[in-house]
This record gives structure tokens, C-alpha cells and sequence, in this order.
């Protein structure tokens, strides 16, 4: 049994297999763009599935085109131990956002083939459709019709602006399964997510693996500022109703929100329409969006009352009309306290410098949550940039953040012989 945690993964092989991946859809600065239920994405997939079945893994496609291998255990009726990501990608998308997660559990079972391991429970690694959200919305699609987070009819049904539908795109890449796509009818005994951090705060604190606690909590919306377009020069200052005024007025009441539940709380208005837009015309209507981030329930509905109560008190300061939409609403997931400890551990005990953090970004895990013991793990991407073709990865990181997956992967599996 001690030999099990002295195991550790091949990270040649790692970086490699990654690597490999990256050719399909790769771009000229070095990044790749392989949006979801492309063709690029069935060569993706069929890559993966081959290597998957090269490694003994028996292979399984649900009905939203979830991708999941399975290596057996001693004891197949128990549930899996699941770990996985992502190989869809952002159209400047990198080679590790998502392909990291995956080809870190295929290294987990390579290496502990290898090694001749048998684990209790046994293992799979899930491919989830279309996480990035970039051609079809929702995103984090496969991994949310799993969790039941919205119906397999609905997931199916969007369409691309192609007008495409998902069921659509499944069938023309041969990847509309037949398995029941939901964690209902296949339970999850545990769910490992490694991921690259997407952010800047492991990089700056000199730190390898990220110990994720949990996910913020989001609130989106849609604010339009209605006011009235009139001349610049005949109309005086005190007579205008300017609704790009009233917007700088709540961009920067949305930072100081922000700013005021530290150091979780986040906002931004990354998207702002103004109407009519022209030089000489007082703008009469802007509309923009409004992203509120907590990692406390309570936190993120203070920040949204204090959001209404601004855009009332501006919108009557300013003489225009407002109305405020909220689009969409994720709430603050916590991580399992047990699973998040055996990451920990595993990083502790193989020397890893490491830290608490919470994603500020979705994943696919922060759906399985919902549905069973979950955590993630990440690792540092160079100057905390992702969704972006320059991303990188530092093979050593990338290492350690496998060998940490495998070591809670096995304890959360339990092992059987080696
Ligand atoms: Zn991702």
C-alpha cells in the first residue's frame, strides 16, 4: 500500500499528450481554437477516446455528447472516482484552459497502469460538452444538463448563429450518445477537477498548486439607462437627461461595490452600448452589463440591493429611467471540506508550495457540486492569462498539479493491490 503514495506521474508523457492535443486547431500565435461540436472538436475527441481505449478504459457517450472513460475497479459497483475538464476551447483559446484537466486524468490511469494498480472504486475521466459557452449558450453545457442545472431538451435545442442546434451538431460529429446525461441515473463517488488558475494570485504568491475552496458566487445583469438625445450646444447642462452620465456614474459605483466587500467581492461593467453614439447628440439610452462576484450568499445579495439602490438614486440624480435585469445567477459553491483536505495533503506531503484560494471563474466542476463531493486543484498559467492564445504553462506545475490529482484521486478511490 506505501508504494501507491510514492507513485508519481510521468510528466513527459504529460506535456506531450498536451501538446499533441494542441496540433488540432492550433493557431499562429501559438494558441488554439477548437470551438465545441466543430470538426476540430470530434478530432479532439477522437484523439482522446483512442488514448483513452489505448489505456484500457472502456468508453461511454451520454446524450449531451459527454465523453467518458472508465477504468475499472476491484469493486465496479461502486461509484467513480471521476475527474475531467474540458477540450473545447475559446476561439483565441490556449492549449491548457480545459486540455489540462483531461490529460491529466489520462495520465493518472497511464501511470498507474503502468505501476499495475488496481483501485477499489473505479476511475473515470469526463470530457464535459461545450464548457466554454463561445458558439453555444449555455455555458458549462454538458457538465450542467449532468447536474440537472437545466434539461437535456433545452441544451439541445440552442442553436448557433448559424442557426445549428446542439442536437444538430452532436449527430454531424458522431457524438450524440445514448447514455442517460445525468448524475441521477450514473452516480459520482468523487469529482477531482485540475485546471490551470486563470488568474494572477498563485503566480504572485510563488505558489504551485492552488487548493480550490470553492467557487464565487455570480450575479449578471442587464441595465439599461434610459434619457433623451437633444443637441450638444444648444442644450444647457442643467436641462439634459445624459445616459451615458448616469452610466460613468454606476461603472464606478459598481467598482466602489465592489471594492467595499473585499477581498472576494468583484464588479465589472465589461459591455456598454450607447445610443445614438455620435459627437454632437447628448446620448439618450446606454445599456450595460453589470457582473457581480461574492464567495458569501448573504455578500452577494448585499451587493445586489446596494447595485438597485445606486441605479434608483443615479437614475433620479441624472433625469433618466432605468431598469435593471438580472440574467443570470450562480450561487457561491463551497467545495467538499474532506476532498479539498486530501488535496492539501497530497501537496504538503510531496513538498508542494501551495495555498487556499477560490475560482473566481465557472467550471465544469462547480456544476458536479451539486451532485456530488467535488474539488479542484489549480496550477499557475504564466502572468495569470487564459482565453487567450498566449496562455502558458510551466511543464513543472503542470507536473505537480497531476501528481496531486493522483494521490487524492486514489485515496478518495481506496486501493486494492499494486
Ligand atoms: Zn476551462
Amino acid at each position: 500500500m506505501n508504494s501507491s503514495t510514492q507513485l508519481r506521474i510521468n510528466g513527459d508523457r504529460l506535456w506531450n499528450s498536451l501538446m499533441e492535443l494542441a496540433k488540432l486547431g492550433a493557431t499562429e500565435k501559438g494558441g488554439v481554437c477548437r470551438i465545441a461540436l466543430t470538426d476540430l472538436d470530434r478530432q479532439g475527441r477522437d484523439l482522446f477516446t483512442r488514448w483513452a481505449r489505448e489505456a484500457g478504459c472502456e468508453v461511454r457517450v451520454d446524450q449531451i455528447g459527454n465523453i467518458f472513460a472508465r477504468r475499472a475497479g476491484r469493486d465496479n459497483a461502486l461509484p467513480p472516482v471521476v475527474t475531467g475538464s474540458h477540450i473545447d476551447t475559446q476561439p483565441t483559446g490556449g492549449k491548457f484552459d480545459g486540455n489540462y484537466g483531461v490529460l491529466a486524468g489520462l495520465e493518472v490511469i497511464r501511470s498507474l497502469n503502468d505501476a499495475g494498480i488496481v483501485t477499489e472504486a473505479p476511475l473515470e475521466i469526463a470530457v464535459w460538452t461545450n464548457e466554454e459557452g463561445s458558439r453555444f449558450v449555455p455555458v458549462m453545457m454538458g457538465s450542467g444538463v449532468f447536474a440537472d442545472a437545466f434539461t437535456l431538451e433545452h441544451a439541445l435545442a440552442q442553436r448557433d448563429n448559424d442557426g445549428i442546434s446542439v442536437a444538430e451538431a452532436l449527430a454531424s460529429i458522431g457524438y450524440a450518445g445514448a447514455a442517460p446525461a445525468s448524475a441521477a441515473a450514473s452516480p459520482v463517488g468523487a469529482y477531482f477537477e485540475a485546471h490551470i488558475e486563470q488568474g494572477p494570485v498563485l503566480e504572485a504568491n510563488e505558489r504551485v498548486i492552488g487548493v480550490v475552496e470553492g467557487a464565487l458566487g455570480q450575479r449578471w445583469y442587464d441595465v439599461v439607462l434610459q434619457g433623451m438625445e437633444a443637441h450638444a450646444g444648444p442644450t444647457p447642462m442643467e436641462l439634459r437627461k445624459d445616459a451615458l452620465l448616469a452610466a460613468s456614474e454606476l461603472v464606478l459605483e459598481v467598482n466602489r461595490i465592489a471594492l467595499a466587500h473585499a477581498p472576494h467581492g468583484r464588479g465589472t461593467v465589461g459591455w456598454i452600448e450607447n445610443y445614438p453614439n455620435s459627437r454632437n447628440v447628448i446620448p439618450g439610452r446606454v445599456k450595460l452589463s453589470v457582473d457581480l462576484r461574492a464567495a458569501d450568499d448573504v455578500v452577494l445579495s448585499t451587493m445586489d440591493a446596494e447595485l438597485k439602490e445606486a441605479v434608483q438614486r443615479i437614475a433620479a440624480k441624472g433625469k433618466v429611467e432605468a431598469t435593471v435585469e438580472q440574467v443570470v445567477y450562480f450561487p457561491p459553491q463551497p467545495f467538499t471540506t474532506t476532498l479539498v483536505s486530501a488535496i492539501r495533503e497530497a501537496a504538503q506531503a510531496q513538498g508542494m508550495t501551495w495555498m487556499n484560494v477560490i475560482s473566481g471563474a465557472g467550471h465544469d466542476a462547480v456544476y458536479l457540486a451539486r451532485v456530488c463531493p467535488t474539488a479542484m486543484i489549480f496550477v499557475p498559467c504564466l502572468d495569470g492569462i487564459s482565453h487567450n492564445e498566449i496562455e502558458d504553462a510551466q511543464p513543472g506545475h503542470l507536473e505537480a498539479g497531476c501528481n496531486v490529482l493522483l494521490q487524492a484521486m486514489l485515496q478518495s478511490a481506496g486501493v486494492a493491490s499494486s
